[in-house]
């Protein structure tokens, strides 16, 4: 039983939601540009992938909004009245809301499938960035699954320590390491979709949108490594479609956090440390498999959330949901 929550969302991201502003508009901007320069034989998906990700970090939202997604992909002038509502600063992000748009003149691209907008009346999953702000727990999240010295490595650790922590790596990640992932599986760790190819979803159709988790989930069957009901954005870039998509493979929930550990971008073991254990009651705490620094840094944070009283818990826990717990505690 799916419910539409929020309680849980936490709506203070103005700076990520203009960065998905600003990533539709480019993307599809690199779309008109794809198909118009003959590129879409070789371009496709994961090249527009690319090309919509160049230059988002720091990016301000620009200060003319687009009218609709169709009319900047077809070139029309910029900013009608009528929509500036709908690309107001609080305005949820869209993509899927654009009543009286024309349809594209330009052609889909040959790998591009259709549709766009999500089915009418399909629930859409949940958002969630932490987890109860009153119980002593933190859930420990690590993401994309290459390096698999370092999985191991991590794997070890919270074997050692007995604590819980959640896994999102990719499908590519999975096909290439598969007894790594089926070792993580065997371990009773929770393993969910991040995508097959970590391409940044908010901005695409519905419908790439749910192929790429789909083509995740196959992986997972594939190796036959049940997959936890819940997924991760690449980039914490997702929309309503992703939201849409999310519920239409069968998922619960969208996983954000509110703990970065910064790992990704090469912190240092005592800063991955240091910013991990900010973290408190009902943190997600968003770390990766691939940095050497946070398999450093893991025994240090199991440490210090130990000392002050913290219980390591699932997403599936935070969720409130049935699934793997590798160390099931008494709350
Ligand atoms: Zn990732």
């Amino acid at each position: 039983m799916r419910t539409r929550q929020r309680e849980y969302y936490i709506g203070g991201r103005p700076r990520r939601r203009a960065g998905r502003r600003t990533l539709l508009v480019v993307s599809l901007i690199a779309i008109a540009v794809a198909v118009v320069g003959g590129a879409a034989a070789t371009g496709r998906l994961p090249a527009i992938g690319l090309l919509a990700g160049i230059g988002l970090p720091g990016q301000s939202t620009p200060p003319v909004a687009l009218a609709t997604p169709q009319a900047s992909a077809v070139g029309s002038s910029p900013a009608t009245s009528a929509a500036s509502p709908l690309m107001s600063p609080l305005a949820s992000p869209n993509g899927s809301t654009s009543p009286s748009s024309p349809a594209p003149s330009v052609p889909p691209l040959p790998e591009t499938p259709l549709p766009c907008r999500p089915p009418a009346n399909i629930q859409t999953a949940r958002v969630i960035s932490h987890g109860d702000f009153k119980q002593k727990v933190v859930a420990l999240t690590f993401d994309d699954g290459t390096n698999p010295e370092n999985t191991k490595q991590i794997l070890r650790i919270l074997q050692k320590e007995k604590v819980n922590a959640t896994f999102f790596p990719t499908g590519v990640a999975m096909e290439r390491f598969p007894d790594v992932w089926k070792a993580v599986a065997r371990a009773k760790f929770p393993i969910a979709n991040h995508t097959y190819a970590h391409g940044a979803l908010a901005g695409k159709c519905f419908e790439p949108q749910r192929h790429e988790l789909a083509r995740a989930a196959a992986v997972f069957a594939s190796l036959g490594i049940a997959e936890s009901p819940y997924m991760r954005p690449p980039y914490e870039l997702w929309d309503e479609t992703t939201e849409a998509a999310t519920s239409a493979v069968g998922l619960e929930a969208v996983i954000l956090w509110n703990v970065d550990t910064g790992d990704w971008q090469g912190a240092s073991a005592a800063t991955i440390k240091r910013i991990a254990l900010t973290g408190g009651k009902g943190s997600i705490i968003l770390m990766h498999t691939f940095p050497e620094a946070t398999a450093a840094a893991l025994p240090g944070i199991i440490k210090g959330f130990k000392a002050r009283g913290f219980r390591f818990v699932t997403i599936g826990q935070v969720l409130g949901i049935d699934g793997p717990v590798p160390y099931p505690t008494r709350p």
